[in-house]
């Protein structure tokens, strides 16, 4: 049985209680918007991509914590990085809070997620992964956006 301590880890807390990158970015910076109705979860995710990097990155919204503090780590581990290497984030993350047996795709191990590891914790309550990965969907969406 999975205990409570596994979902609140210290450092999800603490993104929680001092949110990073949190706020809103000026035009022509892109937003994208997302909900996650099981939770009540909302996230909007701004995102400034110039020169093939993410170079700004806010988010905004409310909700559970951790939905914010997933969003807000996830703000740490991709501001400033190329595109590419922050969808490939994002895919890693996703694989990690997947509980689906039958995805055999590939697992790129060059990337370490640091911190974000911490957030393996909540696949152990499966209603919560939605939580979870609210803020890195709302990215794609935004990342999708910045491309047209
Ligand atoms: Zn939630």
């Amino acid at each position: 049985m999975a205990g409570l301590e596994d979902l609140y880890r210290e450092i999800i807390l603490d993104h929680y209680r001092t949110p990073r990158n949190r706020g809103e970015l000026e035009a022509p910076a892109v937003s994208a918007e997302g909900h996650n109705p099981l939770c009540g979860d909302e996230i909007r995710i701004f995102i400034d991509v110039k020169d093939g990097l993410v170079s700004e990155v806010r988010f905004n919204g409310s909700g559970c914590s951790i939905s914010q503090s997933s969003a807000s780590m996830m703000t740490t581990a991709v501001k400033g990085k190329p595109v590419d290497q922050v969808r490939a984030i994002v895919k890693r993350f996703k694989q990690m809070m997947t509980i689906d047996e039958d995805d055999n795709s590939a697992i790129d191990e060059s990337i370490n997620l640091g911190d974000l590891e911490a957030l393996q914790g909540v696949v152990k309550f499966p209603v919560r992964i939605k939580c979870a990965t609210l803020g890195w969907n709302t990215l794609l969406d935004a990342l999708a956006e910045s491309g047209k």
